[in-house]
């Protein structure tokens, strides 16, 4: 894998993704297309989905489609469950809240655990909410909640839910390679996520790992679908295919990724990520910035969210970072957007590159207060 080499004129982004792509995956997404109605085509997705098995930790099943994120979500709730189905949703965040939505959109009971921005779910609420509602259908967690920097343990919900008929389904679209995930060892029935995070490419493409149980559970569900019906992808990834035109580029270079991903392995890379994340916490606070998360141990290493620094709005600090120095930083969400920074930790950086951000932002916030003055 090359350098982060940012084009001329293109800016530097640190954000929970999408950042920048390095050049070597950029040119694989450039690539010749091929058909994906050929033999070569097959032979591509079946590579891939292998590849893709060793970067969840997983012997068990692999699917992708062509989509973001969110919709990723989507298809993990209506492939599963039937109108009326009780579920518990950890909301931890914006993230959590967008769960909450899908499953009333479907019309499912859902028992909510609600908890401040800033902290993860607490496990003594789920085994009591457990016990309070036995005919819970499945849990869902935002394994890296994007909005407040918070990881959520996903092994100890496992082990609530392994030897059960309830299915653990868990969004880890920005935590997936970032932080440390193992869908067989922890248990987990689903785990969904997308191309433009920790996967370095830009968005369109989104990947399933599914247990056993969740396959079964596909034959059962009567939730409306048509697109995202996960019993069609089964049928079709034995031919080689999807039941649509997949963004082929996109998989030509998740083929590409993969192989740089599991060369260097992926706990190094995920430990990669955590040393940057420990250098930018450490260098955001020599700057005055507080970090938001105050647990170390709930601490994600996609995402590092502080507050702002008195007399610098936050908002006009990242938008004389971007208009001067060409330097994407995320702001908060919802309700903390004007008093929060975002600084995304999923690109691929090296320290320099974190050493570039800190010194043009000691210069931007130098010139926000002259301004401001
Ligand atoms: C980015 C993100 C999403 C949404 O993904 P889109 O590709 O924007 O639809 C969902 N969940 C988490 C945790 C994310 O970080």
């Amino acid at each position: 894998m090359t350098e982060l080499t940012i084009p001329k004129g293109g800016k530097h982004i640190f954000a929970p993704g999408p950042t920048n792509v390095p050049a070597d995956i950029r040119r694989e997404v450039a690539r010749d297309l091929i058909h994906h109605v050929t033999p070569e085509y097959a032979e591509l997705l079946w590579k891939v989905t292998d590849k893709l098995k060793k970067v969840f930790k997983t012997e068990q099943y692999v699917l992708s489609t062509t989509a973001t994120g969110s919709a990723g979500m989507e298809a993990s709730v209506i492939n599963f469950f039937s109108k009326g189905d009780k579920v518990i949703v950890l909301n931890t965040g914006n993230f959590g809240n967008r769960f909450l939505e899908i499953c009333k959109v479907y019309k499912l009971d859902v028992v909510e655990l609600k908890y401040e921005w800033g902290k993860a779910y607490e496990l003594e609420d789920v085994k009591k909410a457990l016990a309070e509602n036995p005919d819970v259908k499945g849990i869902l967690v935002n394994h890296s909640e994007t909005s407040t920097g918070v990881l959520n343990a996903v092994q100890p919900l496992g082990e609530l839910t392994k030897n059960t008929d309830i299915l653990l389904i868990v969004d880890v679209i920005s935590g997936l390679i970032v932080n440390e995930f193992e869908f067989d060892k922890w248990g987990v029935d689903c785990a969904v996520a997308a191309s433009q995070k920790g996967f370095l490419l830009p968005p369109g493409l989104i990947y399933f790992a599914l247990s056993k149980k969740a396959k079964k559970a596909t034959e059962t569900s009567d939730l409306p679908k048509f697109y995202f019906d996960f019993k069609r992808y089964f049928q079709f990834l034995e031919m080689g295919r999807h039941p649509q035109t997949p963004a082929i580029n996109l998989v030509i270079a998740t083929d590409y990724v993969c192989d740089y991903l599991l060369e260097r392995t992926i706990e190094k890379v995920t430990a990669h990520h955590k040393m940057l994340r420990e250098y930018i916490e450490s260098e955001l606070v020599k700057l005055g910035f507080k970090l938001f998360v105050e647990d170390e141990s709930t601490r994600s290493n996609t995402v590092i969210p502080v507050w702002g620094i008195e007399g610098i709005p936050c908002n006009d600090l990242r938008k004389q970072l971007s208009e001067k120095h060409n330097i994407v930083v995320a702001g908060g969400y919802g309700y903390l957007q004007p008093d929060m920074l975002r600084v995304g930790n999923i690109g691929k950086y090296e320290i320099s590159d974190i050493d570039f951000l800190i010194s043009n932002m000691k210069m931007a916030i130098e010139e926000v207060r002259a301004e401001n003055k």
